[in-house]
């Protein structure tokens, strides 16, 4: 049986003007229906170009896919606008990260939910309404009857960020992405939107690619993870496994950075040095070895010259043995 969403050796290339980005490189992974995928790395990893590439978003006339993503074994790379169109909004929907540039100002929060209702199921305009105040009260808004009329500037940050999700949950699709979905909130109300996300996930049973630069979104939301870094997959497991043990130098520097709840807050956090390499020129061997303080425990000059596998199940794209990173989160 193949996964609800499954992502085969998929390639994606960018045309600019300095030359040809290599923003995803031979990444594979499958989300099945209610699981959540949690999608971890710095900006500039490739998680946002892999998801826009599964809704079929990027521009065509400057980017180049290659690879397979099946969405319930239909094939997306090779299906015309037109499929994906009825695809889009309806079995497989979006949340972004910032709710003021994906609601128009222009429109009540309201008809904004009840459009994409409209169009994929022929609904009239009562219905649609109907819906957009039951979508409202499911991801909980006070008294949705009275505020579906409102403009998003009369929500706050965080309801304008729930009526996103009502928006892309109202055909109830079946694989929901959501890129850094809490990213502008504070905590508490990350929390809150985290904790809906998962509630709606055991009504709907829908699969989850939840896209974050935040190892402590995936901790308590996530059931498995994948840790992107230069386009590529460097290490893959349970969330559970990738938190307790961690096996990616890369990772390793992730949950080093990650502040906890639980520390005393001034305790000192240990950013990874250095930042991501440029894509339009990626180093060779392992592209995280220009960042990586045991380049010189692996031997030889391998990090430098020869490419880890990606890792296929659970496991990490280093050429140090596995176990090697046991006890080094902190
Ligand atoms: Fe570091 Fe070498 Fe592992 Fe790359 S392969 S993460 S450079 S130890
Ligand atoms: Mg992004």
């Amino acid at each position: 049986m193949t996964a609800f969403l499954s992502v085969r050796d998929l390639s994606v290339r960018f045309a600019t003007e300095d030359g040809v980005v290599r923003a995803v490189d031979g990444l594979s992974f499958d989300v099945e229906r209610g699981r959540t995928l949690g999608i971890v790395g710095e900006s500039g990893s490739g998680k946002s170009v892999t998801n826009l590439s599964v809704l079929g978003l990027h521009d065509p006339r400057t980017t180049e896919i290659e690879g397979r993503i099946l969405l319930d074994g239909q094939d997306l790379t090779t299906a015309p606008e037109s499929v994906l169109e009825k695809l889009r909004g309806n079995r497989m929907a979006m949340i972004f990260q910032d709710s003021l540039t994906a609601l128009s100002p222009y429109y009540t929060v309201g008809r904004q939910i009840a459009e994409p209702f409209r169009k994929h199921t022929g609904a009239s305009r009562r219905e649609a309404r109907l819906r957009a105040i039951e979508m409202l009260r499911k991801v909980g808004i006070p008294n949705p009857a009275l505020r579906v009329d409102d403009y998003p500037h009369q929500f706050s940050g965080g309801m304008r960020q729930r009526a996103m999700i009502a928006m892309a949950l109202v055909c109830d699709p079946e694989l929901l992405i959501a890129d850094e979905p809490t990213t502008a909130l504070d905590v508490t109300v990350q929390a809150q939107i985290l904790d809906l996300l998962k509630d709606l996930q055991q009504q709907t049973g829908s699969a989850i690619v939840l896209i974050t630069h935040d190892l402590g979104v995936v901790a308590g939301t996530a059931d498995d993870v994948l840790v992107m870094y230069a386009g590529r997959a460097v290490e893959r497991g349970t969330a559970r496994e990738v938190l307790r043990s961690p096996r990616h130098p890369y990772t390793w520097g992730l949950l080093g950075s990650m502040p906890r709840l639980t520390s005393p807050v001034d305790e000192p956090l240990t950013p990874i040095p250095g930042s991501p390499p440029s894509l339009l020129d990626p180093p060779p061997g392992c592209p995280f070895h220009p960042r990586c303080a045991y380049v010189d425990r692996v031997g030889g000059d391998r990090c430098r010259t020869e490419r880890p596998e990606p890792p296929e199940g659970r496991g990490a794209a280093c050429h140090l043995p596995d176990g090697a990173g046991r006890g080094r989160t902190r």
